[in-house]
């Protein structure tokens, strides 16, 4: 009898730990087809005009996809494909794009039994998955999906999909008492050799449209995209530097690679598991320390693990302007505005420093993310689907679920949103950059200005920009918006649009 021919589809599930699709396959005792597609429609536009996947975002996505395929490689049985190209034993199939006619074509080619993916929640993943199925069902394939991206498994969630809680605490509460994360599962050791294939180059940025990203050297972290990398930098944040004991005192900060995990980037392509870093967390509790820092990493994993579940919950709803509230606020589309804040030029230190982090390197932390977003929605009432889209396109950590949920939370729109709350920026600029020094290193404008003044230089004399050599309006600008005011005028819309709510 032939050996049963299994196609794993790679996704945003970019490693070989704890695969569920491979590892089954492998039990299966199948000879296996690993495969990543290019979808061309990744590379398109948002529909405000910006590149769909950014040079960042696709830098770190073909460094990740080429990590997989030397780590599929070396499951080779006595390290027989050194070569890429060679087919004497496993690989990276690649090609670019519509999986729904590449994989059924393939499917057809090799004499394919059964396609195993792991399965995604939003619209675009989904519909690609459903004409996939459609295919391959008139050629006789078989599919199966996986559930694999979270930390805790749909099948272990204490409620189904449709009565998730929309209140995280609820829904947090209800996992910690009910749920238990399941262990990983194993790395397979070796992996049958690919049938007779063309395995397929793997495009250049250019290839896709993109020019390379030019590095900055004050990024908080050098990020190369590959499960080996970012398992590295789990060895570094847990073991190496210990740093995970103080996560918790550490993770609101701005400089420095080693305050936050960083690990979003590797989450969002899959190539870390969320259930293989709760079992890190797990030893470091049991070798180190456990403490409220180790707690609160698990913690924050569980956020994602809820805008994954409430996407899954509420469909397309997560995308629209009215968001998952349904509430109609007539947002301004004000490009001049919008430009000046993707620019780093509002006049406010801390957005623009932010923004211009953002811009020069695909990331910037949780607490840039959220008064940028604040002061977009909040002070400029501009649409916050922009933002999205605009974090969409940069974000090396783009993750849909994370970025759309979390953009309707501080918009207002989201369902766990508590009314009209804001961030006041230079509140937060003093509390999380009392020294100014995050915004002098993205701001070198700034450089001369002392902390006291720092966050506030539209209140500097003319005798004080003389002295630190910073003319306002010509260096730097002036502040776009008066913050209080414009906070006051965009919380009456707001409350507006809310009373109009039925
Ligand atoms: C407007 C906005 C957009 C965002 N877009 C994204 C996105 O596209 N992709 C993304 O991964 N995160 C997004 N976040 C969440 C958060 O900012 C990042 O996950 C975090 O900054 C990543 O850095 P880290 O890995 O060092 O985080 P750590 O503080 O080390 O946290 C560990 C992990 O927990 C998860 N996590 C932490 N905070 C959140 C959160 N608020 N929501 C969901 N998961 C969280 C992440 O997977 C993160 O890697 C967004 C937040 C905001 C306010």
């Amino acid at each position: 009898m032939n050996q049963k021919l299994i196609l794993i589809w790679y996704r945003n599930d970019l490693r070989i730990h704890d695969h569920e699709p491979l590892y089954q396959a492998v039990q299966e005792k199948a000879q296996i087809i690993p495969l990543y597609c290019f979808d061309d429609r990744q590379f398109g536009t948002t529909s405000f005009g910006f590149p769909k996947t950014g040079a960042f975002r696709a830098q770190f996505l073909l460094e990740s996809v080429a990590d997989l395929r030397n780590s599929l490689r070396s499951l080779n049985p006595a390290d027989l494909g050194k070569s890429v190209g060679s087919n004497l034993g496993s690989n990276l199939v690649v090609r670019r794009g519509l999986p729904e006619q590449i994989i059924p074509s393939l499917a057809k080619q090799l004499g394919i039994s059964a396609v195993y993916y792991h399965g995604e929640v939003t619209s675009e993943e989904l519909a690609v998955e459903s004409a996939l199925k459609k295919a391959l069902s008139q050629i006789g394939v078989k599919v199966k999906s996986f559930w694999g991206s979270t930390l805790f498994h749909i099948n272990e969630l204490p409620f189904g999909i449709p009565h998730i809680p929309e209140v995280f605490t609820q829904f947090r509460k209800q996992l910690e008492k009910s749920s238990t994360v399941y262990p990983t599962f194993p790395t397979p050791k070796t992996l049958p050799p690919l049938p007779k294939v063309d395995v397929g180059e793997l495009p250049q940025l250019a290839d896709l449209g993109l020019e390379p990203p030019v590095p900055d050297q004050r990024a908080v972290l050098k990020f190369k995209g590959g499960e080996a990398a970012g398992l590295a930098r789990l060895d570094h944040y847990f073991w190496q530097k210990d740093c995970l004991k103080r996560y918790k005192q550490t993770r609101n900060g701005m400089l420095g690679a080693d305050y936050s995990s960083k690990f979003s980037p590797w989450l969002a392509l899959g190539c870390l598991s969320p259930r293989y870093i709760y079992q890190q967390v797990q030893e470091y509790e049991t070798q180190r320390v456990k403490n409220d820092s180790t707690y609160w990493l698990v913690f924050e994993l569980l956020w994602r693990d809820y805008f994954r579940f409430i996407c899954a919950k509420h469909g397309n709803r997560v995308f629209r302007q009215s968001g998952l509230q349904g509430v109609s606020i007539p947002w301004k589309v004000d490009w001049k505005r919008f430009d000046l804040w993707t620019e780093g030029m509002t006049g406010f230190p801390l957005v623009d420093a932010n923004m211009r982090e953002l811009k020069a390197t695909g990331f910037i932390s949780n607490r840039g993310r959220q008064n940028v977003a604040s002061f977009l929605t909040k002070n400029l009432g501009i649409n916050w689907q922009m933002g999205a889209e605009w974090f969409e396109s940069l974000l090396i950590d783009y993750d849909v679920c994370s970025n759309w949920g979390n953009w309707n939370y501080t918009a207002g729109v989201g369902n766990d949103a508590r009314g009209f709350r804001y961030f006041n920026i230079q509140k937060q600029s003093k509390d999380y950059d009392p020294q100014g020094k995050y915004v002098k290193h993205w701001l070198p404008e700034l450089t001369s200005v002392p902390a006291r003044k720092v966050h506030e230089p539209w209140t500097l004399s003319s005798d004080d920009q003389k002295r630190y050599g910073l003319r306002i309006g010509v260096d730097y600008p002036q502040p776009v918006v008066d913050l209080w005011k414009s906070v006051k005028q965009n919380e009456k819309v707001y409350n507006a649009a809310l009373s109009h709510r039925s």
